[in-house]
């Protein structure tokens, strides 16, 4: 474990069985719909790619990026990094992200989403800091709560950096 890692909070065979879970729901909710995955980058890659290996239906993937100015300076001020490159007029999209904190990116994510028109819009999230929204925002597909500690692994970065960590952990 790397020494600045001060606690691991969720396990690799526990996050496995948790996405497994996750798959097979959102398998039967989107039996032959016309389903596209839009995964937030970066930090939501690891859970992804565990979640469409379990998946047992058809779906087309796209991928969006948003970044935040410094978070000191212009709290929630949030910008398009990359837009989704798919129509989905018409279609089911499901929002796959790492963490919701604030709420503020996916609030961002959604309206944009939304004015594309889409059929439906839901979001799926590995982990929610509840202690800690600031504006409305519900997973519809929610992996775990986590505590307010800055999380790492399993995609999640701190400074680019403990992605690979197979596992969820808390650093200081
Ligand atoms: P929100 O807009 O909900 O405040 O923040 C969501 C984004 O902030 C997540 O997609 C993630 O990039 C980042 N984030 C929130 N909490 C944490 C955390 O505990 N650790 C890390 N590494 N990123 C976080």
């Amino acid at each position: 474990m790397p020494h600045n890692i001060k606690k691991i909070l969720i396990k690799k065979n526990v996050l496995e069985r948790k996405i497994r879970s996750l798959a097979d729901r959102i398998s039967r909710d989107y039996r032959k719909k016309n389903l596209v995955l839009v995964c937030v980058l970066k930090g939501a890659v690891v859970f992804l790619s565990e979640l469409i290996k379990n998946l047992s239906i058809q779906f087309t993937l796209d991928f969006i990026q948003v970044g935040s100015y410094g978070k000191k300076k212009i709290p929630g001020k949030i910008t398009l990094k990359k837009d989704i490159e798919e129509n989905v007029k018409n279609k089911h999209v499901l929002i796959i992200e790492d963490i919701i904190d604030t709420g503020r990116t996916l609030a961002y994510i959604f309206k944009l989403i939304k004015k594309k028109r889409p059929k439906s819009i839901r979001i799926c999230s590995l982990l929610d800091k509840p202690s800690r929204h600031e504006v409305k925002v519900t997973a519809d597909y929610l992996g775990f709560n986590v505590p307010n500690r800055f999380i790492v692994g399993y995609g999640i970065d701190y400074n680019e950096k403990f992605r690979n960590l197979p596992y969820i952990a808390a650093v200081d």
